[in-house]
């Protein structure tokens, strides 16, 4: 199809992102098993964990454990969440390639997610990008809320836009946009990306879209056709957020490469092996998975 790029780079988030919102415990031999699993798929990036306090993501208490444990493939970058100075610590010492950062786009959803102003989150941030690019480490900004919040509605390209160059002053290589309800549509993704254009390298933005209504395979097309070629998902569609209420899981992983992989852009990813490391975390979850592609294997 014209319009399309020839390769796409996909961000496993499923040990962050999907796990932190399951009630359920996963063994740290578990994740490490799964971690490694994923790590043979062919994906260039799998975010592994979250360097938050524990009490906060107790699902991801052993971020330490786990990044200190899961077996490195060449050619994959590891990354974690970090939101202070000593959950970097905690990630350099476990080990990362790549640290993320995060905020929100709308000032109630950053409050409380994170429990401080926008304008006092910057200097926090701040300080952990400098030291993580001093330890010559690939540094993202996610971007909550871009789109819709679950508190203040309709969130504006402006607020998006201060906030993204507030992060890139601050020195991160890219920012990850995230529709954290899963509520956007296409039209929605098209006037951002437009306002985001002029200010910043498309090869600089990452999409990262929730699935709530649906709409996230329509909302990568239209990104694709846009240029990016950079997305956040989840093996199955594993995922939501604690702080969004009614927010479901990523968008799946699974479905992302089913589309890509019909469209003919290159992602270097083992489809049947990331339906197998599906079938491994579902299993262990005990519960269905809401990818379509995970179903359509089941009942194959
Ligand atoms: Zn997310």
């Amino acid at each position: 199809m014209r319009g399309l790029p020839s390769n796409v780079y996909l961000k496993e988030v499923g040990p962050r992102d999907g796990l932190q919102n399951e009630k359920q415990w996963i063994s740290t031999d578990d994740k490490v098993a799964w971690i490694n699993m994923l790590s043979k798929t062919g994906v260039s990036e799998i975010e592994y964990s979250s360097f938050v306090h524990p009490k906060m993501i107790p699902a991801l208490k052993d971020a330490r454990d786990v990044g200190k444990r899961i077996i490195r493939k060449s050619g994959v970058t590891y990354s974690a969440l970090v939101p202070n100075m000593k959950g970097l610590e905690y990630a350099l010492e476990a080990g990362i390639d790549g640290a993320s950062v995060f905020m929100s786009a709308s000032e109630t959803h950053n409050r409380k997610n994170i429990n401080k102003s926008i304008s006092e989150t910057y200097p926090v941030l701040t300080e952990v990008i400098k030291e993580a690019k001093n330890a010559g480490k690939i540094v993202t900004g996610y971007v909550s809320t871009v789109f819709d919040c679950p508190y203040e509605g309709r969130i504006a390209v402006d607020d998006v836009l201060r906030v993204c160059s507030q992060l890139i002053d601050s020195g991160v290589d890219y920012l990850s946009l995230g529709d954290t309800i899963g509520t956007a549509v296409p039209t929605q993704v098209e006037n951002l990306l437009e306002g985001l254009f002029p200010y910043f390298p498309k090869d600089k933005l990452i999409l990262h879209f929730h699935d709530t209504r649906g709409m996230a395979i329509a909302n990568i097309m239209t990104a694709l056709h846009m240029g990016i070629t950079r997305f956040d998902s989840t093996v199955g569609g594993l995922g939501g957020c604690p702080y969004a209420p009614g927010a479901a899981g990523n968008v799946a992983t699974n479905d992302v490469l089913y589309l890509l992989n019909g469209l003919g852009v290159e992602t270097g990813i083992n489809e049947k092996r990331i339906q197998e490391a599906s079938i491994y975390i579902q299993n262990k979850l005990g519960k269905t998975l809401p990818s379509r592609s995970v179903a359509y294997l089941k009942n194959a």
